[in-house]
């Protein structure tokens, strides 16, 4: 767990967040200043910080996206939704614990500002 990492208190429940899903290795939480109608992360309960630390091997992105889709499915985001994992400086990251943005409810424009 990362001491001073903003998702590691989430996910201890040391900081709020308003759940939308929780199993063994997974947790998902409204984005606290969405950026669409529906704003959800889904993040691994283990600490990694870009998706340039996941291990050769490991499905940790696969899970993610499997449980996006789920949410997508339960929050009833029909006409579509997009999924978004942004790394690094220049790609917007700002929390380095790996997280999926899944966004819906409003047309997404392509390509992002
Ligand atoms: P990124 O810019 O891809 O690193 O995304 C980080 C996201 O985390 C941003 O959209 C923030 O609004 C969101 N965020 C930061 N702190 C919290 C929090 N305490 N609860 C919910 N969302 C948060
Ligand atoms: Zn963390």
């Amino acid at each position: 767990m990362g001491n001073h990492c903003v998702f590691c208190k989430i996910i201890q429940k040391e900081i709020p967040s308003h759940l939308v899903f929780e199993d063994e290795k997974v947790l998902a939480f409204y984005d606290i200043h969405p950026a669409a109608p529906t704003h959800v992360l889904i993040i691994p309960k283990e600490h990694i910080e870009t998706i340039e630390d996941i291990p050769a091997g490991d499905h940790v992105i696969s899970l993610l996206a499997e449980r996006a889709i789920l949410i997508a499915r339960q929050l009833k985001l029909r006409e579509g939704y997009r999924l978004v994992i942004n790394n690094g400086d220049n790609g917007g990251q700002t929390v380095y614990h790996l997280h999926l943005h899944l966004l819906g409810g409003r047309f997404m424009a392509w390509p992002p500002g």
